[in-house]
């Protein structure tokens, strides 16, 4: 299994500033990355062709995109399809990220109809996933994880290959804090993930890769990527910056 260096950009860059950012990024990892290890970029729509232009000539390197509509095409004004990412040279994708579930207002079951839909129609789908600070503090995190994977899982094609299927735990109180996970809660919750995933799709149980995102930064990259189960990282505002970034994809 390949280790999943994946960044994502938010709402965050122009169309110059993702091409240049891209740019200084390629300089930085042409020629560097270790073979067992994969890059993916997951830019703003509007640059995703700039960005894929300068990366994806670089082998182990990709782009994806933060969202799509489980449609392939139709009235749904504003929304774009998995064929749409695709076109503009995007394999990944991510569903359920927190900013979509709490600022946007998904649920379980549109985040279960994404992640089916843009399996079925040829993205690799990174799932996101993640406990409230409440639901921490409640002692609910195995049962919030379990719950979004379950809803999240329950639809996807039966043949879906381990490669194509990645989550992300992302504890919500650590998105974009400052505030990192300890070892022991990545490793616990990634222990949960694990032992979900066995009981949802034992045959590729074992070769999804399960990433760790929230406060990620080059100085904390490499004691996280260490810790068992955590088969690389979704970082957002240490991956804006190509050095900052470059510096955790090589941790
Ligand atoms: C994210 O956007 O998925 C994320 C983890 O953000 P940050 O690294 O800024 O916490």
């Amino acid at each position: 299994m390949k280790e999943l260096m994946a960044a994502n950009w938010k709402m965050y860059k122009t169309w110059d500033q993702a091409s240049a950012t891209a740019s200084e990024l390629a300089g930085l990892l042409h020629g560097k990355l270790p073979a067992g290890r994969e890059v993916l970029i997951i830019p703003p729509f509007t640059s995703l062709k700039a960005v894929s232009d300068v990366l994806t000539p670089i082998e182990g390197l990709h782009v994806g995109g933060q969202d799509f509509y489980p449609a392939q095409e139709g009235a749904f004004t504003g929304e774009i399809s998995p064929a749409m990412l695709a076109d503009l040279g995007a394999d990944y994708a991510l569903t359920g990220h927190s900013e979509r579930r709490h600022v946007l207002g998904e649920d379980d079951a549109l985040v279960g109809r994404k992640t089916a839909f843009g399996l079925e129609h040829g993205l690799k789908v990174i799932l996101c996933i993640g406990e409230k600070v409440e639901e921490r503090k409640a002692g609910r995190v195995e049962e919030v994880l379990a719950r979004q994977l379950e809803a999240g899982l329950a639809d996807i094609p039966k043949k879906t290959l381990a490669e194509n299927l990645v989550v992300a735990y992302e504890p919500v109180w650590a998105i974009g804090t400052g505030e990192v996970a300890g070892p022991d809660e990545i490793q616990t919750a990634h222990g949960h993930v694990r032992k979900k995933l066995q009981q949802l799709l034992p045959a590729i149980a074992n070769e999804i890769r399960i990433l760790y995102g929230g406060s990620v930064k080059p100085d904390n990259a490499g004691a996280i990527m260490a810790l068992d189960n955590v088969d690389g990282v979704l970082v957002g505002g240490a991956s804006l910056i190509a050095e900052s970034f470059s510096k955790i994809v090589l941790a």
